[in-house]
């Protein structure tokens, strides 16, 4: 058990995210490997009033095979100014990013078992009324059984009581600036993105269906990952098109048609399509999802036999 941060030392840098850094950590008594997220305490977003020791208390209780596991949180912890820090389960194989960079594409029957325990976890998530709100390949991470894992819970928050929210003073405004301070919006949902459109109603309406929609945007990016793991590159807008905001935004809330390969299965095709269906209201759940053909395909004879763990690129 890691009592404090002075019982790891540090081995290597495993990666650097949006507000810190993680390092690859060993426990010094039991040689245990673990990773710690090292982050500024000032971009973490206590979001919906909730403070963050509340956050971290959630946090740890997770406890999903489909969910990396967090062991501890330390709050201005010796190796940061005024830091959080997390230590986490170990992934050694690395996220789903660093897989899809160095092999661009996976088979159907690897990206059907990535997306079934994906769903396993915001399955999981979703019953502890925890909405991830950052589901993308780098938050997807592998461990050396080559078993992926939902990761980074640094914007995901717990649905809480209409009340809070009221008191919070919520609104659209809030959500967008928060987001945009959480980085890319690539994977974000129509309604995550334009809430006014989405939700309908104004005034006492607007807030109705935060519950069922916040739940709904994290299988818009499941849609989107799953789509990206057979396209070999982000589908909703052209590989030579400029990621900028403004782009990203126009195609995810008007984007007419996704780029389906030709080749891709009806059951994958089907699957993508029930995630990505714009009105929040209309898309599958995470539920029907897990009974989906797509994810139950039992070892169909017509793909190839590979599995995520033959992928993994091997960590330095
Ligand atoms: P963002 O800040 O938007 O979440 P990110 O996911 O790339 O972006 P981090 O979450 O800080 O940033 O993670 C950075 C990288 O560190 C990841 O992409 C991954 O390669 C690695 N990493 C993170 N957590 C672990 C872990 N538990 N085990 C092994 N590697 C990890
Ligand atoms: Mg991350």
């Amino acid at each position: 058990v890691v009592v404090s941060l002075s019982d790891l030392e540090k081995l290597a840098v495993l990666g650097h995210g949006n507000g810190g850094i993680v390092y690859k950590v060993r426990h010094k008594k039991s040689h245990c490997l673990y990773a710690l997220k090292v982050i500024r305490s000032n971009t973490i977003i206590g979001i919906n009033g909730i403070p963050n020791h509340v956050e971290a208390e959630i946090l740890k209780k997770m406890d999903s095979p489909y969910v990396v596991k967090c062991h501890a949180v330390f709050d201005n912890g010796s190796c940061s100014d005024n830091g959080v820090s997390f230590v986490m389960e170990y992934m050694g194989g690395g996220s789903l990013y660093d897989i899809l960079k160095h092999h661009r594409t996976l088979s159907e029957d690897v990206i059907s078992e990535v997306a079934k325990r994906v769903l396993e976890g915001l399955n999981y998530l979703h019953a502890m009324h925890v909405v991830h709100r950052d589901i993308k390949p780098s938050n997807l991470l592998v461990n050396d059984k080559g078993e992926v894992k939902i990761a980074d819970f640094g914007v995901s928050h717990v649905v809480v009581e209409e009340k809070e929210k009221e008191s919070n003073g919520g609104g659209g405004d809030y959500d967008l600036h928060h987001y945009g301070n959480a980085g890319t919006c690539a994977y974000m949902s129509p309604e995550r993105i334009d809430p006014e459109t989405w939700r309908g109603g104004g005034g006492g309406e607007k807030n109705k269906n935060n519950g069922g929609d916040d739940f709904a945007g994290d299988v818009w990016s499941v849609g989107v990952v799953v789509l990206e793991c057979l396209l070999g590159h982000f589908p909703l807008i052209g590989a030579e098109q400029r990621p900028d905001w403004a782009t990203l935004m126009c195609a995810i809330c008007f984007g007419e048609k996704v780029e389906m390969p030709e080749t891709a299965s009806p059951p994958f095709k089907s699957f993508v399509l029930r995630c990505l269906e714009k009105d929040w209201r209309k898309r599958a759940t995470v539920k029907e999802l897990l009974q989906h053909p797509f994810v139950n395909r039992g070892g169909c004879c017509n793909f190839s036999r590979k599995r995520l763990g033959d992928y993994v690129v091997l960590q330095g």
